[in-house]
């Protein structure tokens, strides 16, 4: 006979910490209670849900809300337990109406088991249950267990008010997420545009490490997150800092879009005004199209606001506010404009902005994805200019990463100088790089083929491992490792380049990895099946660039194309060991093309292990 269905709903499970070492998380999970079992799996938007546990309820000794005043870390703040075997499930439902709900199918269920006398009312948290002080969580209850009483006995717990606790503790530093940010890398959070984060580390200065409010912690960019004050939201795309009215009419006239706006310092000092564009028709007969400002004010209570009913602790939260309701204003507030927009048409406040005057355009040295490479001089300097070519480069999502990837700095790594708009007429933008004389790596082995010494291969191979491993600490992945996109400078160091450019390049043939151009023969199984880059999917490329500098330039898988290298692939084949590789150089190459990707040693090993090499 098949079970039949209970119960079913979405709650929060905490973590069962089953070692002491465990990390504590949170995790919304999909609860079915039937006859037999209580089951719970995860359901993610268009993915197929996944059976997290399952617990016959044969094993169930004890089921009973949890009464706590500690702060509950996740959004569902109604907790209960589930006594198993030896173990402690934490459930947490929405509301109390749900938990008892749950709490009373589940005694029902389990009314007849072999149940505790006793147990614990309140949480076993930090080595300790909170109720009677017992530091062994499988010491008896100190509360009488009443199978059959889930209706509830006197008062309820004290439930703290729904709202993220930790979040507003007013010790902690709170962020806000200037934008979503996907995870690259094992130990990232997402980002959720607007959302708040506990900040807990800010010691790496371009990755900081935050709590989001299911008390997940991890690696963001910290770039993509303004620390939550009253004045300090020096970071928010809207804010502009040093522009006075006039001006700001000007950028916002220049713009004319319905509902462009910024947020700017008035002349009073501390007092901050929005100005925004609207070509609607005023009540006074105002001619269209213009700016209009408004004051933010200031309440006795340090509320904010524009239009009197509606009151903010602070800034960023009344400008979220009024992006979706106009509520006062003349439009809502529809597109921020930043000093890097206006930066982006022409004006010179950034500092990686080149201006088109300081620069000097010479021979072409090659071509790519975005269109022409030229040699060029800038303040005395060489440099390569890429000229990207309408269209073929996503210019605001790059303009946005510019700030990071000037900011890598190594001298394995081929350095980005800055950003130059309106050079010529047909090209938007270009960007300037370190001149590499020796032009591209793989046109420079298949130069000097029968001619490389084992010691300069092995060069190579130090050389880009350690721009890597660089990289690697760093959090940034590269996406696009192969010989093509190393550059050899004039004493032949080999550097590597175009980290993380792929992502703004603007053609499916290259960016989908179904497309013609995509770099299949350089890429690991995890990127082809489900586009999972990681410093390990780099680890895949980089085998492939060590497999390319022994073979001396050949292609891989030459004859082969891509649909029947991933078929050898899933077969577990590999590339053959290049004639001039050493043993313990393939050896290498093969341990970067392990399948699982936990598997791949890390670029600081390599590194390492590519030294000791080149010591024997
Ligand atoms: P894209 O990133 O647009 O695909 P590439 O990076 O592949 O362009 O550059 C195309 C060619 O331009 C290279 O093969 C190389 O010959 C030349 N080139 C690119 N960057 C430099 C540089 N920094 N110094 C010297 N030459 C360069």
């Amino acid at each position: 006979m098949f079970p039949r269905v209970i119960l079913k709903g979405t709650m929060i499970k905490k973590s069962q910490q089953k070692r002491r070492t465990s990390p504590c998380n949170y995790k919304e999970r999909f609860f079915v209670l039937d006859t037999q079992d209580l089951k719970y799996s995860e359901r993610r938007p268009g993915k197929k849900p996944t059976l997290k546990g399952c617990i016959a309820l044969s094993r169930i000794k004890c089921v009973e809300i949890v009464c706590s005043d500690v702060p509950i870390p996740c959004s569902y703040k109604y907790p209960f337990q589930v006594f198993h075997d030896n173990h402690y499930l934490y459930i947490f439902a929405p509301d109390n109406d749900c938990r008892q709900r749950w709490v009373k199918a589940l005694k029902e269920e389990t009314k007849f088991n072999n149940l505790v006398v006793k147990y614990h009312p309140n949480f076993w948290m930090d080595g300790r249950w909170k109720c009677c002080h017992q530091t062994e969580k499988l010491a008896s209850g100190c509360n009488e267990y009443d199978p059959m009483g889930y209706a509830s006995k006197g008062p309820l717990p004290q439930i703290p008010e729904p709202q993220e606790v930790d979040i507003h503790d007013p010790g902690q530093r709170v962020v806000v997420a200037l934008r979503d940010y996907t995870p690259t890398g094992d130990n990232d959070l997402p980002l959720h545009k607007d959302q708040e984060y506990i900040l807990t580390d800010t010691s790496h200065a371009e990755w900081w490490t935050v709590q989001d409010n299911m008390g997940y912690v991890g690696f963001v960019p910290s770039t993509y997150v303004a620390e939550k004050s009253a004045t300090n939201f020096d970071k928010f795309e809207w804010y502009n800092k040093d522009i006075c009215r006039g001006e700001a009419e000007e950028l916002l006239m220049r713009e004319a879009k319905e509902g462009a706006f910024m947020v700017r310092d008035s002349r009073q000092a501390g007092v901050y005004t929005v100005s925004v564009f609207t070509k609607a028709p005023g009540s006074n007969g105002e001619k269209n199209p213009r700016v209009k400002h408004y004051q933010i004010r200031e309440t006795n209570t340090e509320d904010f606001y524009l239009a009197e009913k509606y009151l903010f602790p602070t800034i960023p939260e009344l400008i979220r506010y009024h992006q979706h309701n106009a509520a006062g204003l003349i439009t809502r507030l529809r597109h921020p404009i930043s000093q890097d927009r206006v930066w982006l048409r022409g004006s010179s406040k950034k500092k990686w902005e080149v201006s088109p005057t300081e620069l000097s355009l010479g021979q072409e040295v090659g071509s790519g994805q975005f269109g022409l490479v030229l040699e060029g001089r800038w303040r005395d300097r060489k440099v390569a200019v890429k000229m990207v070519k309408a269209g073929a480069m996503s210019e605001e999502e790059f303009i946005e990463e510019a700030r990071v990837m000037m900011s890598l700095s190594h001298c394995k790594l081929v350095q980005l100088y800055g950003v130059c708009t309106q050079v010529t007429q047909d090209c938007p933008l270009c960007l300037l790089f370190e001149f590499m004389d020796n032009g591209c790596l793989s046109d420079f082995l298949r130069d000097k083929r029968g001619r490389l010494s084992q010691v300069s291969m092995l060069g190579m191979c130090l050389d880009v491992s350690e721009g890597m491993a660089y990289l690697e600490r760093n959090k940034f992945i590269h996406r696009d490792l192969a010989a093509r996109n190393c550059l050899v400078s004039k004493n032949n160091e080999v550097k590597v380049s175009d980290f993380g450019m792929t992502r703004y390049v603007l053609d499916d043939q290259y960016t989908s990895s179904h497309g013609s151009k995509f770099p299949v023969k350089w890429s690991s199984p995890e990127v082809i099946k489900y586009s999972r880059f990681s410093s390990k999917s780099d680890v895949w490329s980089f085998g492939v660039f060590m497999w390319e500098v022994y073979s001396e330039g050949h292609l891989p898988y030459e004859h082969r194309s891509n649909g029947q290298v991933v078929e050898s692939l899933n077969a577990g084949l590999r590339l053959l060991k290049p004639r001039s590789a050493p043993e313990p150089v393939h050896l290498l190459m093969e341990r970067c093309w392990k399948e699982k990707p936990e598997d791949r040693p890390p670029f600081a090993v390599l590194l390492h292990e590519l030294a000791s090499l080149s010591d024997l």
